[in-house]
């Protein structure tokens, strides 16, 4: 009997979740199709994650050349050609693509160029053609947000395409202070743009534990970040291909470049929800069960388009047990969005798991705080006076380890192997008979003795 279906799954967006939902429903034996417009990657590999890091790693070099006058080095004419970065990585942006490309391949996923909309409950139109499915999965992820503040839509770039830019800005005012305002703030005053960072609040990162915000304001600030706290920007010009910004505390900046890094929104705008009458929150995220699923039956969503937390690990989590459930017949172990651990690639970057001092106050808890902040062994000699700051916060009922929290070189990489200890339920008895390895920054998780008054 011929299938009632051209597919059992159709994907909408080729990003990290989709694809790995994709893929893995396929090689359950699942006949799978993954519609994208753009190539296959999506925000993380194409215009995320992926590019901005290696941004991260060009301008923190330049520290490093500061830093290495210390240890006897004389590095003279040092100089960073911003374009030869750029076609790097869009080389390596290529690369990436393919690779993902070679993955549906093997899978054997066809892969539906255009773009995609809902024309029913198993009805997906790409560039005209509809195409049916069992069952709908949508993975469209976000988009930059802009405020509607007069001449910032019009004037103002986004990450989509700070990341590519065919020159540097010698000047630049970055608007906001989440993760991406402070990521690329370090980025372009690390490549040597004077670099504005205006936001709203009175540190960045609302959200992020008060030490460490504390800890990389001040760093920002030293690696000579121009901070502009509790300001908005009231209006944006151009005259002379120069941006003139205004600020509502008077400031007028002049400068050859705003980036708008005030948020992300569901990318729902054009996808058919409406029509089909599928529950959305306010701003656009599809509403789903834990398994997924939507308010119609056969439409599925993972990732950010859902709103839950924007990571791309846990929309790659999300689409395998999508996959793993629906076309493995497997039940795997839900995720627990309370143990996310998370890290923010300013310079110096920061990372954390679990809760804030201020949310473990919130919640109730009787808690006691482990606190440690000194200079990294390579800023005694190198003159840099940044601190490295970490914290554990544990549950004083039961010693549990209710959040860790590092800003500090290699903070990322060492809160990734503190998370699997507190997943796994440590207390800091369990810390504390762990031998530290020395000398490192990170042996300091396992000594911290005394709580902090
Ligand atoms: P965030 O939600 O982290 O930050 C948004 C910023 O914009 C905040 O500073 C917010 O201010 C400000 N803002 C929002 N609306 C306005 C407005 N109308 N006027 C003035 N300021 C405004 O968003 P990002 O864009 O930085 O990042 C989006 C998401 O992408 C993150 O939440 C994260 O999930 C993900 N991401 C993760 C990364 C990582 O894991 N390293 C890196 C980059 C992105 P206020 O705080 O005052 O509300």
């Amino acid at each position: 009997m011929a299938p009632k279906y051209d597919f059992d799954l159709i994907t909408i967006g080729g990003g990290s979740g989709g694809v790995r939902a994709s893929r893995i429903a396929a090689g359950h034996g699942a006949r799978v199709a993954v519609v994208e417009e753009d190539r296959l990657g999506g925000t993380c590999v194409l215009r995320g994650c992926v590019p901005k890091k290696l941004l991260v790693f060009g301008s923190s070099i330049a520290a490093d050349i500061e830093d290495a006058a210390g240890f006897g080095w004389t590095i003279e004419g040092a100089h960073h050609d911003w374009s030869r970065l750029i076609k790097a990585k869009r080389k390596e942006l290529d690369r990436l693509a393919g690779i993902y490309q070679g993955l549906m391949d093997q899978a054997g996923v066809t892969v539906l160029s255009g773009k995609g909309r809902l024309a029913g409950p198993h009805e997906v139109e790409v560039d005209g053609n509809i195409w049916t499915a069992e069952r709908i999965l949508i993975a469209v992820g976000g988009w930059p947000y802009v405020p509607d503040i007069p001449g910032l839509r019009d004037h103002a770039i986004t990450s989509n395409e700070a990341l590519d830019l065919d020159a540097r800005p010698d000047e630049i005012v970055i608007f906001g202070s989440g993760y991406i305002a402070v990521e690329f703030a370090g980025i372009f005053a690390g490549f040597g743009s004077k670099t504005h960072l205006v936001f709203r609040a009175d540190k960045a990162l609302r959200g992020f534990d008060e030490d460490m915000r504390d800890g990389l304001m001040a760093a920002m600030a030293q690696r000579g970040v121009h901070i502009h706290a509790g300001a908005s920007i009231a209006s944006v010009d151009e005259a002379s291909g120069k941006k003139q910004v205004t600020l509502d505390n008077g400031t007028c900046l002049n400068v050859d470049a705003v980036m708008a890094a005030t948020g992300r929104m569901p990318n729902t705008a054009q996808l058919g929800l409406e029509a089909l009458k599928v529950a959305c929150a306010k701003n656009g995220a599809i509403l789903v069960d834990a398994d997924g699923q939507s308010s119609l039956p056969s439409l599925y969503a993972i990732g950010d388009v859902t709103d839950r937390v924007n990571l791309t690990p846990v929309a790659i989590a999300e689409g395998h047990i999508f996959a793993d459930k629906f076309y493995g017949n497997m039940t795997r172990r839900p995720i627990s969005y309370d143990h996310i651990a998370s890290a923010v690639f300013s310079q110096p970057p920061l990372a954390s798991i679990g809760l804030t001092e201020a949310a473990a106050k919130a919640k109730g808890h009787s808690f006691s705080v482990y606190q440690s902040g000194f200079r990294a062994m390579k800023n005694t000699i190198s003159g840099r006076q940044e601190k490295t700051v970490m914290k554990l916060i544990v549950d004083n009922a039961d010693d549990r380890i209710l959040g860790a929290h590092m800003l500090g070189p290699d903070a990322p990489e060492i809160i990734q192997g503190i998370a699997i200890a507190i997943v796994a339920g440590a207390t800091k008895a369990d810390f504390d008979a762990t031998i530290g390895i020395h000398p490192t920054a990170a042996e300091e998780f396992v000594t911290m003795r005394t709580p902090r008054a």
